[in-house]
């Protein structure tokens, strides 16, 4: 009698459903259609081999970089301004402010945010380079964009309280972000109108 459920596929599946956003059951067709298409697969398998060879995470701002020396294209970029950091919660919102066109200053990606219901403490070791990366680059102005969420003002305020006594000035975007929305869910030209009526706390 034919096995119906294959060990291969469920394997691949199981890992599918690391990526958030990807429950078991899409995860499930993604690797059925992989077990379909050899060569497609085989490619992927080139290009997630380079990934993993080549890029790192930016040792100054956690963008991704391949880099030689573990620094991003934007930290590196003299013709940035690197008085101002803008911290975001992930590298894709990092991607779309770039995108917006709006912001030329340097980043610090944070990772997610501080929460009380999970263990956030790589969050908060993050947070203390920030206070380090201030002081030791003398950054004028951080701009926080965060989550309109419980979470989102909770490490908003933390980071407030870190950086105490620190001679910078902290900003949030607040306008056209509405409250209780998730960043990663706002869209471009929205992303870059709250980047600009920024607010100073
Ligand atoms: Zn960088």
């Amino acid at each position: 009698m034919q096995k119906l459920e294959l060990d291969e596929i469920d394997r691949v599946a199981t890992y599918l459903t690391k990526i958030p956003g990807i429950g078991f059951k899409s995860a499930k067709r993604y690797a059925i259609w992989l077990g379909e298409h050899k060569t497609e697969t085989s490619r992927l398998t080139e290009a997630l081999k380079s990934l993993i060879e080549n890029v790192t995470t930016c040792r100054k701002c956690f963008n991704l970089t391949t880099s030689k020396d573990g620094l991003c294209e934007i930290c590196k970029n003299p013709e940035r301004d690197a008085s101002t950091i803008c911290v975001v919660q992930s590298i894709e919102n990092l991607v779309e402010i770039e995108q917006s066109n709006v912001y030329n200053g340097l980043y610090f990606v944070l990772g997610g945010v501080i929460s009380p219901l999970y263990n956030t403490e790589h969050i908060i070791k993050r947070i203390e380079y920030l206070k380090r990366r201030v002081k030791e680059e003398h950054i004028r102005e951080v701009i926080l964009v965060l989550s309109s969420t419980t979470e989102g003002d909770l490490t908003v305020h933390y980071i407030k309280e870190t950086l105490k006594g620190s001679d910078v000035k902290i900003s949030k975007v607040a306008s056209g972000i509405p409250v209780g929305t998730d960043i990663n869910y706002v869209d471009k030209r929205t992303l870059a109108e709250a980047l600009r009526s920024r607010v100073y706390i």
